[in-house]
């Protein structure tokens, strides 16, 4: 499958990576952004469900069993690429929740409004900390849970402090 040169994924490339909407519905549930042949595993190892999945040898590409997952997050702090997101879009009243992983610091502290990124870098708008998993907790990369509009929870892949942006 040709690609951007930039390594960002394309719509075309996110759709097979995604649970149907009805399994989006039941609750959080994983998205692994890693569509290059790369040898690499952790996220298979990390996984005490079962739920991922490297045909092959190695260099496979991972996919979920999206019956198994239940977005513990627990594959999210073990990707060294940062290509895994849980997302949450069985939330009430437009919002839904994008955990990512985030090697910035300071970390960010719950309740903080924050700028949301694209994978691009791009704004989005606004975000709330909902919830900060730390490196001490995780012994790898922290995991920041962010509360976004439900139609970005697509998008937002990263985020900034309000004021770095002004
Ligand atoms: S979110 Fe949890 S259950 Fe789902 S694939 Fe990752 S480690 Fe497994
Ligand atoms: S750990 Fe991350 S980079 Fe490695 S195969 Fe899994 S998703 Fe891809």
């Amino acid at each position: 499958m040709s690609h951007r040169s930039d390594g960002i994924l394309e719509p075309r490339q996110l759709l097979p990576l995604v649970p149907p909407a009805e399994r989006k519905a039941l609750g959080p549930f994983v998205i692994i952004e890693c569509v290059e042949s790369i040898p690499c595993n952790p996220c298979v190892e990390a996984c005490p469900k079962g739920a991922i999945r490297i045909e092959g040898d190695m260099n496979g590409t991972p996919s979920v069993d999206f019956d198994i997952c239940d977005g513990c997050g627990l594959c999210v702090s073990a990707c060294p690429g940062l290509a895994i997101f849980v997302l949450d879009m069985s939330l009430d009243a437009g919002a839904a929740t994008v955990s990512l992983p985030y090697e910035y610091l300071p970390l960010p502290t719950v309740g903080d409004t924050v700028v949301t990124l694209s994978r691009e870098g791009e704004v989005l708008g606004e975000g709330t900390v909902e919830r900060v998993l730390s490196a001490k907790a995780l012994d790898r990369t922290p995991i920041v849970t962010l509360s976004v509009p439900a139609d970005h929870a697509m998008d937002v892949r990263h985020f900034t402090a309000k004021d770095s942006t002004a």
